[in-house]
């Protein structure tokens, strides 16, 4: 295969590469045959019908052997192309360090899965989430327990939110985001309530205990508004969580009250 086809001359320059051989290969093939067939005298008399067979024969053993050998080349590299390009998106959508979905990659699920919950009917409760005193744990412990405890709070987000179809992603720094389709406020405010106590635990990889808790906001889908202006609103709840003391839930309609985790 191929590796460094890069510029417009590299592309010239294979092709005329292939060519040549295609030339050489056609050339080598029919002229063996011919000669095997026909023989090497070349002022023999030899009846129509036989150049006909011998030139059909040749015609179509070279076109078929040379387009086979191509298309499977030519298959090959769209199968390599596609797989990469399906990686590429993937790599692009992921968050390196948890695992999860990064922002681009939440906004794209979650435009979708909105699209599908008002075709539905459905309601959505987006939620965002964020690490108390992060800052302090980063200041104490170091960057690098920092990023463990980050990749274990992804762990617990991913578990929790494969178990209760809930949508998951890394947002930034120490901020994770969520969206749930189809449940009530109530049911919206029991799962947060009991991923929130999940979270409300010591990280540190057996190597340092951290506490960690996390604060969480919630909003409910707005109809006619668009994802960007729910997650604001869901955004707006958690620094009213902030504010309310950390470590609990705040539901955007009720910004008063903290329910503890
Ligand atoms: P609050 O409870 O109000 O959220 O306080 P906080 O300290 O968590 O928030 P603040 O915004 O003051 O600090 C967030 C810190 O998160 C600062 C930044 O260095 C750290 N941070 C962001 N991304 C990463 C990361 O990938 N790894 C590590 N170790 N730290 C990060
Ligand atoms: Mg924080
Ligand atoms: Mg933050």
């Amino acid at each position: 295969m191929p590796h460094s086809i890069v510029t417009r001359y590299d592309v010239m320059r294979y092709t005329a590469g292939r060519v040549a051989i295609a030339g050489g290969l056609t050339a080598l093939v029919t002229m063996g045959f011919l000669i095997t067939d026909l023989g090497t005298n070349e002022t023999a008399l030899v009846p129509v019908g036989t150049v006909a067979h011998a030139s059909m024969t040749v015609a179509l053993t070279v076109s078929i052997l040379l387009s086979g050998v191509m298309s499977y080349r030519s298959a090959k590299l769209m199968q390599q192309l596609a797989l990469t390009r399906a990686e590429l998106i993937r790599v692009s959508r992921t968050d390196p360090l948890t695992g999860l979905l990064n922002r681009r990659g939440f906004d794209e699920a979650a435009s979708a899965l909105l699209a599908k919950a008002a075709t539905a009917g459905h309601r959505v409760v987006a939620v965002m989430c964020d690490i108390d005193r992060f800052k302090a744990i980063n200041d104490r412990y170091g960057h690098e327990v920092g990023d463990r405890v980050l990749a274990e709070v992804g762990e617990i987000l991913r578990d929790f939110g494969a178990r209760n179809d809930l949508l998951i992603a890394r947002h930034g720094g120490e901020e994770f985001a969520g969206l749930m389709i189809d449940v009530g406020d109530e049911k919206a405010r029991r799962c947060v309530q009991a991923l929130c106590r999940l979270c409300s635990t010591k990280i540190g990889g057996g190597v340092v205990d951290v506490p960690v808790t996390m604060s969480f906001g919630l909003a409910t889908h707005v109809a006619g508004s668009d994802l960007s202006a729910l997650m604001r609103r869901a955004d707006q709840a958690l620094y009213r969580a902030k504010e309310l003391g950390r470590n609990c839930v705040v539901q955007l309609d009720d910004v008063e009250a903290a329910i503890a985790c």
